[in-house]
């Protein structure tokens, strides 16, 4: 079944020279068709966007608030991990008298961010976006057979964005020029607090604050590498930051493909979860635990960049449950490399869903789980290697085949 989702394409000027340019909503890294600068996007806080009304209205224009989340979801019972793909809209600010989401807009429409030149009145949030994933976690329990004890989402997209309407007597959405389903009377904007978005995106240049070589990543990259000095940056508010960088090096000759993966320190409370062999008995694996198996830290390994929820939890659990104990070196490998678009930040929530996957016995599950926490320390990314054939990319080791179909959708998903 195709899954229902959107791609709204985004207006955009090069901050360089002007040209107009779309991007995909989760571009980060701009090149400008025209100057060619390439400028890295970042903004304080979720991405502010707006519709533009079909035709300019005589009525002053409103602009309603929705929150918006498109991405993994992922809930935890007592009989497995259920998952889903969310492509979810929200009031951020409650009342009757505009719809409820977003709804369905042709893909035709653009939006472009919010700017302080955009005319109109802004109604400003007052639904934290909480509320939106409390909505998402409730539909994950309607569809569970048993009873949710943990739910995660892992973001894809999670924005704000502005719909226009004006008042004709009723409110009319500005885009369709009609009126949707409302009490006949009693709208008064003064009910609702206005506040014009204080936001901005801000552009980061995209040299390597060590070397000044241009920095490498796709389009929707959130770690920038540098192929000159061997280093990956991840932009933050303020500017690029040096993130810790290693691979675990197979022969140039095998021709690897190289898939990032976050290898995480956690501390994990509830369960007595620190070393291989406690690993072993948690998750109550035929392996009989030997000398040295304490002194082996237990590490998560989380994927790097997004894919179906199954595929990601699968192959995050796999390789975690492989707790590899090949050499992991610093530094980029030399072949092929996918790109990191999942940031460590976003990654960290996949950590209970993948350790539930590995607990045993599932009966007690529905006691343990709830008392898990699991508090990340540190994120290494570490590049896999993966042997090509010719429709997957398999580790020599461990039991798993990515679809190189689905690596290459990972971008659009
Ligand atoms: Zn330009
Ligand atoms: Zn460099």
């Amino acid at each position: 079944m195709r899954r229902k989702t959107i791609d709204y394409l985004i207006d955009f000027q090069c901050p360089q020279c002007g040209a107009p340019a779309t991007l995909a909503e989760t571009d980060r890294l701009v090149t400008c068709a025209f100057c060619r600068v390439k400028s890295y996007l970042i903004s304080s806080g979720v991405f502010h966007y707006c519709f533009s009304p079909k035709t300019p209205p005589e009525k002053p224009l409103i602009y309603f608030p929705y929150w918006r989340f498109k991405g993994m979801g992922f809930a935890c019972t007592s009989v497995g991990v259920i998952n889903r793909f969310f492509d979810i809209s929200h009031q951020a600010a409650a009342s009757i008298y505009f719809p409820p989401n977003v709804g369905f807009r042709s893909q035709a429409l653009k939006l472009s961010f919010v700017t302080r030149e955009i005319e109109g009145q802004f109604i400003e949030p007052s639904i934290p976006v909480s509320t939106m994933m409390e909505g998402a976690a409730a539909r994950m329990k309607k569809n569970a057979r048993t009873g949710v004890l943990h739910n995660a989402f892992i973001g894809d997209t999670t924005s704000l964005i502005y719909s226009p309407f004006y008042v004709k007597g009723k409110v009319y959405d500005a885009i369709l020029n009609k009126a949707g389903p409302q009490p006949e009377s009693g709208f008064n904007i003064d009910a609702l607090k206005l506040n014009q978005p204080e936001w901005g995106i801000r552009f980061l240049p995209t040299l390597c604050p060590s070397c000044g070589w241009d920095l490498d990543g796709d389009r929707d990259a959130f770690v920038l590498i540098c192929k000159n000095c061997n280093t990956a940056w991840k932009p933050a508010k303020d500017g690029l930051k040096k993130i810790s960088l290693a691979c675990i090096p197979e022969k140039k000759d095998d021709n690897p493909v190289y898939l990032p993966f976050w290898k995480i320190t956690a501390k994990i409370d509830g369960i007595g979860l620190e070393n291989y062999a406690d690993f072993i008995r948690v998750a109550n694996l035929p392996k009989v635990v030997r000398e040295g198996m304490e002194k082996r830290r237990f590490y998560f390994w989380s994927l790097g960049f997004k894919m179906r929820p199954r595929t990601f939890l699968t192959v995050s659990s796999s390789v975690t449950g492989a707790q590899l104990e090949d050499k992991v070196v610093s530094g980029l490998p030399e072949g092929r490399i996918a790109a990191v678009n999942l940031p460590a930040e976003e990654a960290v929530q996949s950590l209970l869903p993948i350790l539930a996957q590995f607990l045993h016995p599932r009966e007690g599950l529905d006691s343990i789980l709830p008392k898990i926490s699991i508090h990340p320390k540190h994120a290494l990314l570490v590049y896999v290697p993966f042997s090509e054939k010719h429709h997957e990319l398999v580790h020599k080791k461990i039991p798993l085949a990515v679809n190189k179909n689905q690596l290459r959708l990972a971008s659009n998903l």
